[in-house]
């Protein structure tokens, strides 16, 4: 349970009093686990390496000390977050604002495929967090235009994904802007091995956190039904019938997939937006705002959407196609079952697909059981 923690309070870290209103407003009254283990550690300056199960509350486990450790008399970037998506950036820069709304701290957000002229405009400004993807960070620090010298604090959300062979040499080049004397808290629910070379190379004797030993998507129910790939989307229209959804996300695997899919789902009369890195930004950015403001119940996705993002109000994902590893299905499937809520996940399961669903079951020691004609709706 998210909720049952050591029994600390906010009120126990000595934060500062706009913090705590800031916390407080939120709707956060007691820290979740990883908050309570994070949080008095950060605040001493130390390098952390946590891990723990999605939707318990990370993003506040480091921007919290972030914005604590922020001396706002400087008008300079005291600290970065880095993430691997642009919308998981707008939504992590949105949770700083918000906590930080009392502190009078200035956050930043800046992502790939936006203007780099606006960017450059916005920091003659005061800036002192900055969060973004790491591409348009480094454009703009080696322009000198971000100035990351004094910047002492670097948060990675989705850690293990930023430090993959696709994402780590920039962040090296991210980290080499940086102040020497900085501190660096690693956050995801999945950390593979690739990730130990980082360490060794720049963490400090960090504190690991891992509270991944209670289930793996505890709260979300999974299911499968066999199917043959012609009647897959017949099957979505069975679901759709029977299920109490409140919102839901359905994963494609390929963009043409998701495009073709978001049409087929209009036909059968259900309102659906869709999502995937092929679009162009602004559309992108409409469509998770809409999306997240409840403006459509579904929402087909590629893999873009698969990690952090977070949005309460869906009860329901579904595997159209089945993921090909168990990260992937991981972080899919933990978009429902959010801090405590309960959700389900319903996979779609070809012949070919076999295997792979026994496989990821195994090895994410959780079970995926065959989709009964009736759902309990208490389980979501
Ligand atoms: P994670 O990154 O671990 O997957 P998030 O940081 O996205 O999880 O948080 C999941 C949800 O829980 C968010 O909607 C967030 O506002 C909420 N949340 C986080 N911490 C608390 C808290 N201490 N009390 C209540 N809700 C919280
Ligand atoms: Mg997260």
């Amino acid at each position: 349970d998210v909720t049952a923690t050591k029994g600390n309070e906010f009120e126990d870290y000595f934060l500062k009093r706009e913090l705590l209103m800031g916390i407080f407003e939120k709707g956060f009254e007691r820290p979740s686990p990883i908050q309570e283990e994070s949080i008095p550690i950060a605040l001493t300056g130390r390098d952390i390496l946590a891990r723990a199960k999605n939707g318990t509350g990370k993003t506040a486990a480091f921007t919290i000390p972030i914005l604590e450790k922020v001396d706002t008399s400087k008008n300079i970037i005291q600290a970065v977050i880095l993430v691997p998506t642009r919308e998981l950036a707008l939504q992590t820069s949105q949770v700083a604002k918000e906590l930080g709304k009392h502190l009078g701290v200035a956050v930043m957000v800046t992502t790939g495929g936006t203007s780099l002229k606006d960017d450059i405009m916005r920091l003659h400004q005061p800036v002192h967090i900055v969060v973004a993807t790491p591409g348009r960070l480094v454009d703009l620090a080696s322009k000198s235009v971000a100035k990351l010298g004094q910047a002492t604090m670097l948060a990675m959300d989705e850690a293990d994904k930023l430090l993959s062979p696709e994402f780590q040499p920039v962040i090296a080049q991210v980290i080499n802007f940086m102040a020497k004397n900085r501190q660096i808290l690693l956050y995801s629910a999945t950390f593979p091995v690739t990730v130990k070379d980082f360490k060794d190379k720049y963490l400090r004797k960090p504190y690991v956190i891992n509270l991944m030993e209670e289930l793996t998507l505890k709260g979300i129910t999974q299911y499968y039904a066999f199917v043959e790939e012609k009647q897959k989307v017949h099957c979505l229209n069975t679901l759709f019938s029977k299920l109490q959804i409140n919102q839901s996300i359905i994963f494609c695997n390929s963009v043409t997939r998701v495009e073709l899919l978001a049409r087929k789902i209009t036909e059968l009369g259900y309102s659906c937006f869709y999502i995937h890195a092929k679009m162009i930004q602004a559309h992108r950015n409409r469509v998770f705002h809409d999306f997240r403001n409840g403006a459509c119940r579904n929402l087909v996705s590629s893999d873009l959407f698969t990690r952090g993002i977070d949005i309460q109000s869906v009860n329901v994902v579904i595997n159209f196609d089945f993921p090909k590893n168990s990260e992937t299905y991981l972080h899919r499937v933990g978009r429902s079952g959010r801090f405590g809520h309960l959700g389900i996940a319903v996979n779609l399961i070809t012949y070919d697909d076999r295997m792979n669903l026994f496989r990821i079951e195994q090895e994410l020691g959780t079970e995926i059981q065959q989709i009964p004609s009736q759902i309990d709706p208490s389980k979501y």
